[in-house]
């Protein structure tokens, strides 16, 4: 008989573990057991009643560099080339993103010559912040929180304002918590490697395995800064889930489980609500919290482990103004600390994605709420309305983008534990998972956003190397 792979968690890296599993050549059997009724964690896109696309959790996906280019790859494999939206290298979303500081918007400068002139915030061209960090030597500890390195290698402007805007705006973090070496482990290797980031990152660009694609080629070509999908990305969990059963694999959804314990014979036995699974092998694609509580007793160290990796709430406002203009055209933008502790950001989603907007001419925006407010309000047991976030939102959009007038359509979702925060030490918890996985042979893999990055290529890479780590193939091929 085969061997049984059961992989946890039907969000995008459950569902991308699962698709590399099932396109072996000789696949195990999968059974992909996801807890609630639906596929996709947190990708979800709604539709408004005018057909506009509001997405409740991500709207971008970057196709830059090796991850991002894998990404398409996959886009390609399911058949969802013409889905794509680019947002192409000339376009306002991919030129121009903002700061709110101040009171005022300011334009990130980009380019040599922007960094050359004055650019307000900062107090001095941000030329200078360079010329520190090829000045600055290599730092000596294995890990530092963000806003220390930042301000080591690049000045306490660029830490206060862009990187503590950064953490928020990535991981509704806060800077001085978050470890540069696993939230930002490209600027982490350039200092290591180079001494400098900007050496670094100008030297090291460009490697990894070269993967090919009409796609891809487009992507480069057309310089894109990000893409989307027609029908909201959500779109690429279903296409995912249409593969998967096309291959025989066994989609459960709506069954949550319960608990883990080893047999003795090496195998898993995972329990549902009402049933339970044999399993030789299992891919953990849920959030490492919630696994450290299904652990069974012999496995206590790695649950010790996996418990401490937390994660933060977000609250996401979809906003829809008919006939409103903003004062400015880009992505988005973001909010210090310093600014304002509720807004983490806002997305002009109509700007980047016109063609989600619907049949009424309308302005599509996305508020994001969280960061310490949030997390003293939730350790307070405060109970957080929906009416409350609306207010807060709509006030954000009012004061920094001049839209006054309520809006036509609203969305509010609180999305609780929903950002993994990669603190100060995270690479240490991930080493003693890992050498508690290897010294007692577990039949276990772990994969998602808890570990090794959030975003969707980073969790659709997860999944294949959990998948290629148990069919044995090389994970770079
Ligand atoms: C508001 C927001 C905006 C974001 N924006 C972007 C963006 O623009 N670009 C980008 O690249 N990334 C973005 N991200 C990050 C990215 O979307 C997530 O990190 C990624 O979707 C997480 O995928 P995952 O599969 O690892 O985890 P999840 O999506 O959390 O999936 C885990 C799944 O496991 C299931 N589960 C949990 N417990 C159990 C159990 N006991 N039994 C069975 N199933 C269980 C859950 O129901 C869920 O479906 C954003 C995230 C959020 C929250």
């Amino acid at each position: 008989m085969g061997r049984t792979v059961v992989v946890l968690g039907g969000g995008i890296s459950g569902l991308a573990a699962s698709y590399y599993l099932s396109r072996a050549p000789c696949p195990p059997k999968v059974v992909l057991v996801e807890g609630s009724e639906r596929l996709g964690g947190w990708i979800r896109s709604v539709r408004g009643p005018d057909g506009a696309i509001f997405e409740l959790g991500p709207r971008g996906i970057r196709p830059a560099g090796a991850l991002g280019a894998r990404t398409l790859l996959l886009i390609s494999e399911l058949g969802l080339d013409s889905e794509v939206l680019p947002v192409r290298g000339d376009h306002p979303a991919a030129q121009n993103r903002f700061l709110y500081v101040g009171g005022a918007l300011h334009a990130l400068p980009s380019g040599i010559r922007g960094l050359l002139r004055p650019s307000p915030p900062f107090s001095k061209p941000l030329f200078w912040a360079g010329l520190r960090d090829l000045t600055t030597p290599r730092g000596k500890d294995p890990d530092e929180t963000v806003h220390s390195f930042a301000q080591r290698r690049l000045g306490p402007e660029v830490a206060s304002l862009a990187m503590d805007s950064l953490c928020r705006g990535v991981f509704a973090g806060n800077s001085r918590e978050l470890s540069i070496r696993s939230c930002f482990p490209s600027l982490f290797q350039a200092e290591q490697t180079h001494r400098s980031i900007l050496l670094g990152l100008l030297l090291g660009a460009g490697r990894g395995p070269q993967l090919d694609s009409a796609l891809i080629r487009q992507a480069r070509a057309e310089r894109w800064s990000q893409w989307s999908l027609r029908g909201g990305l959500e779109t690429l969990p279903q296409a995912l889930n249409a593969h998967l059963t096309s291959r025989g694999v066994s989609v459960l959804q709506g069954q949550p489980v319960c608990g883990l314990s080893l047999q003795a014979e090496g195998r898993w036995k995972v329990s549902l609500e009402d049933s339970s699974l044999e399993a030789d092998h299992i891919i953990s694609a849920i959030p490492a919290s919630v696994l450290s509580k299904l652990l069974p007793a012999e496995a206590a160290p790695l649950a010790r482990a996996l418990s401490t990796i937390t994660a933060v709430s977000v609250a996401v406002v979809n906003l829809q103004y008919r006939g409103a203009r903003l004062p400015v055209q880009g992505f988005g933008h973001l909010v210090p600390s310093s600014e304002d502790p509720v807004i983490l950001g806002i997305v002009y989603d109509s700007v980047a994605f016109p063609e989600q907007d619907g049949s009424l001419p309308g302005l599509r925006l996305t508020v994001m709420l969280g960061g310490s407010w949030l997390q003293t309000l939730e350790a307070r047991g405060c109970v957080l309305s929906q009416e409350l976030l609306q207010q807060e939102a709509e006030k954000a959009a009012a004061t920094q983008l001049g839209l006054n007038e309520p809006p036509s359509h609203c969305l509010v979702h609180l999305h609780k534990n929903s950002i993994p925060q990669y603190t100060l030490g995270h690479w240490q918890k991930l080493e003693s998972a890992a050498q508690f996985l290897a010294a007692q042979k577990l039949p276990l893999t772990l994969a998602g956003a808890s570990y090794e990055g959030v975003a969707v290529n980073d969790c659709i890479e997860s999944g294949r190397q959990a998948a290629a780590r148990v069919l044995g193939t090389e994970p770079n091929s």
